[in-house]
């Protein structure tokens, strides 16, 4: 089995031009001493948004692991795949996140309900977990409803499991279970019982990627109490560890926080935690690194910013059609948008200054900020004239890519550092 290091960042990159720049980031992670690896990864909603194929996400990660000189692991990693979608993946993936969340609370029978709870009765009961103050009680209820909200899902990825290792025998990818685009966190005992159904699948889970308390929106920051997060975190982490060994999981399984890019009110309490917990995350950043290209455009100036003033006056008009596929993760309050209008006015600096997440900065609009998330679909029907612009401002957008994902990510989550402007 291939397996994921302790730390690694989802690098994922819409239009496969920031591959050298996201890996400069980790390289200098590794100079201070901390080992992450990049995973590439691309949805199948982002494929289809943008028009790209599984196999230019992993030759982008081949040719920036080589100009780069990489030589610690790679991933590439088939996101958000189901079994409608897996087979485009097969061939370029080497990692694989199951989606499952719209089998959450599909029914997966009584028969095999019972035969779950009637294998797992031994989990009915008081379980202390090293690190937490108190208990994990489970009664037979909780599993119960646990188990019929969750099995059909766990039965679906063990499917989705089942058709990548016919496809690749012997290959032993990464293997991570997402349920994160939901409209409910997991409870602990939710979480266990997902845990043992997914080892009673035989699936070699190392990422699981649960729905955390509070709100986690696209490129801002977010949305709930950070101790309450906190707390759910540890939870998490005292469960995932109790799980290894009580069902002989991987012993590489950590949590993966996806949507995580931005997150700056919990990279530190994050770091903390794990730190409390020796573990490990994988964290998933995809759309700042796009945002970061758009912030390098605009600053820019000239046709760049014209770009980016047109990417926000469509994604202003297609509004709905843009938010759509996004709804649980995106918030946007709709009036405090400005108008095309007034966007057209700005200069480069104005632009970027509403843009850029710097909390601090009275220009920056969270709103701008998630609009232009999801917009990235006007980019990629610009099609060459947008990947042109990317080429005529390769440096900059550059060093806006590299130092953000190393100054305000790495270095609060991973270093334990202040992150840096
Ligand atoms: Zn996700």
């Amino acid at each position: 089995m291939s397996l994921l290091p302790k730390y690694s960042l989802g690098v994922g990159d819409r239009f496969g031009h920031q591959g050298p720049a996201q890996l400069d980031a980790l390289i200098l992670a590794s100079r201070q001493g901390i080992e992450i690896a990049p995973v590439w990864n691309k949805s199948h909603r982002e494929h289809t948004i943008t028009g790209s194929r599984p196999a230019d996400v992993e030759a982008e990660a081949r040719a920036a692991v080589q100009a780069r000189r990489w030589t610690a692991p790679y991933f590439v990693d088939a996101d958000h795949i189901s079994l409608k979608t897996v087979d485009a993946f097969l061939a370029s993936s080497n990692f694989f996140t199951l989606d499952v969340a719209d089998w959450i609370g599909v029914d997966a029978g009584s028969d095999c309900v019972d035969r779950f709870i009637a294998r797992e009765e031994r989990l009915v009961g008081r379980h202390a977990l090293p690190g937490l103050d108190r208990p994990l009680e489970v009664s037979r209820p909780a599993l119960a409803a646990a188990a019929r909200k969750f099995l059909a899902a766990i039965r679906e990825a063990g499917r989705i499991y089942d058709r990548i290792c016919q496809a690749k025998p012997g290959a032993a990818p990464v293997i991570e279970v997402s349920m994160d685009e939901t409209d409910r966190p997991q409870t602990l005992v939710e979480l266990l019982c997902i845990l043992a159904a997914v080892a009673d699948e035989g699936i070699p889970v190392q990422t699981i990627a649960p729905r955390f308390v509070g709100r986690s929106n696209k490129g801002v920051d977010y949305v709930g109490d950070p101790a309450e997060f906190r707390q759910q975190f540890e939870d998490h982490l005292a469960l995932i560890a109790f799980a290894i060994r009580k069902f002989q999981l991987p012993g590489t399984l950590k949590l993966s926080v996806h949507s995580g890019s931005d997150k700056f009110a919990l990279y530190r309490p994050m770091h903390e935690a794990l730190k409390k917990f020796d573990a490990g995350v994988h964290l998933k950043t995809a759309g700042t690194t796009w945002l970061e290209e758009l912030v390098g455009l605009a600053a820019a100036g000239g046709d760049g910013l014209e770009i980016a003033k047109e990417v926000y006056e469509a994604s202003w008009q297609r509004f709905d059609e843009f938010c759509a596929p996004y709804a649980s993760v995106v918030d946007i309050d709709r009036p405090s948008l400005p108008s095309p209008e007034v966007v057209a006015r700005w200069d480069g600096e104005t632009f970027a200054a509403a843009l850029r997440h710097d909390a601090a900065c009275p220009a920056y609009s969270p709103d701008v900020r998630q609009l232009l998330h999801v917009g990235y679909r006007v980019a990629a029907e610009m099609g060459a004239r947008y990947t042109a612009a990317l080429e005529k401002y390769a440096a900059p957008i550059a060093a806006y890519v590299t130092r953000n994902l190393y100054e305000r990510h790495i270095r609060p989550l991973f270093l334990g550092q202040e992150a840096r402007e």
